[in-house]
This record gives C-alpha cells, structure tokens and sequence, in this order.
C-alpha cells in the first residue's frame, strides 16, 4: 500500500504525506484497501481546489448579514422576554387585587 484516502475530501495521498494534498487534513492511517467502509464523512465545507485562488469566504458583506441577524436575534429575544415578563407583572397584579376584593368582602360579611 502506497496510498491513503483521507477520510474527510476522499483524495488518494502518498501514504508518506501527513496531510492531505487538497483539504490538508491529517491523513490518518487508513489503507485504501479499506474502500469498502460505508460513506466518508462529509466535508465541513466546500472543497477548493490548490489551482484556483482561494476565494474570500468571509466576505465583509456576509459578516455584516451574520452581525444583523445576531443583533437582531438578540434584540428579539430581550424585546420578547419583556413582553412576556409585563404580561405576567399585569396577570400577577390582578391576581392580588382580585384577592384582596374577595378578602375585603369575606371581612365585611364576618362583621354582619
Ligand atoms: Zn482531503
């Protein structure tokens, strides 16, 4: 055996090489013999090839969209929690007043 797959983009490297040729993983020992095992990993990301320039992939508009959406999230979140807090606050003080009236009337029926 004088090749190893790498297990995450399935390029055959020279089994010297430590690390992938093309996703620069580090090639464990996995003989290609072993070509029978089920499905390989799926790459985390798309696989670029050496050849082409490597495109920017965190392009200062797709920053900008990830801040947004974050900010947003969060602000939704706080904004949402708010409400929900201010309609129990609202829930709980009728709650105490009903009670108080009932109590006030229990009171005005023991003194008659
Ligand atoms: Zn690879």
């Amino acid at each position: 055996m004088t090749s190893v797959k790498c297990s995450q983009c399935g390029l055959i490297n020279l089994s010297t090489s430590e690390f992938c040729k093309r996703c620069k993983a580090s090639l464990e020992l996995e003989p290609e013999s072993a070509s029978s095992f089920v499905a390989p990993p799926a790459p985390e990301y798309p696989v670029i090839d050496d050849d082409q320039p490597s495109k920017c992939r965190l392009s200062p508009l797709r920053i900008l969209i990830v801040v947004l959406v974050v900010v947003f999230a969060v602000w939704y979140q706080f904004n949402r929690s708010d409400a929900a807090r201010d309609a129990q606050a609202q829930k709980d003080k009728e709650f105490y007043q009903k009670r108080a009236e009932e109590d006030n009337l229990r009171h005005l029926g023991d003194r008659r």
